[in-house]
């Protein structure tokens, strides 16, 4: 048996950020991504927190050729609408993508990716991304 205090610390936070913790309406059962206080069909304040599987199919996808100022250097990029299994429609960015490649109605599970850099002080935001499955 392996003891939770002998996993490594990275590994265990790692796996708590990739994790796809969403919201669910205690009201209407609405889930939602990312979390929010309010439900976004009903407009309850009774929402609790959900973990939202991982994987699901790519419905709709764009790309993004004139991104806002910020984003600018990432540009051209793909971003969806994707359908966990639970039924949950999540907008996300598709990555590891070949955009003429891409095709709607494939699987495709959430990844932990680097979303962009800041400014002169280098800080890395990161996020959930959706890949195509292999
Ligand atoms: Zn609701």
């Amino acid at each position: 048996m392996v003891k939770a205090n002998s996993i490594p610390r990275v590994w265990r936070e790692r796996t708590i950020k990739y994790r796809l913790i969403g919201g669910k309406c205690k009201k209407c059962g609405k889930s939602f991504y990312p979390f929010r206080r309010i439900c976004p069909r009903c407009g309850s304040e009774e929402i609790e927190e959900v973990h939202l599987p991982r994987e699901g199919k790519l419905l709709y996808y764009t790309v993004i050729r004139a991104p806002p100022s910020d984003f600018e250097e990432y540009a051209p990029y793909v971003v969806g609408i994707v359908e966990l299994k639970d039924g949950t429609r999540v907008l996300a960015q598709i990555t590891d993508v070949v955009e003429d490649q891409l095709e709607e109605g494939v699987d495709v599970e959430a990844v932990f990716r680097k979303y962009r850099e800041q400014g002169k002080e280098g800080i890395i935001e990161y996020g959930i991304k959706f890949r195509p499955k292999t």
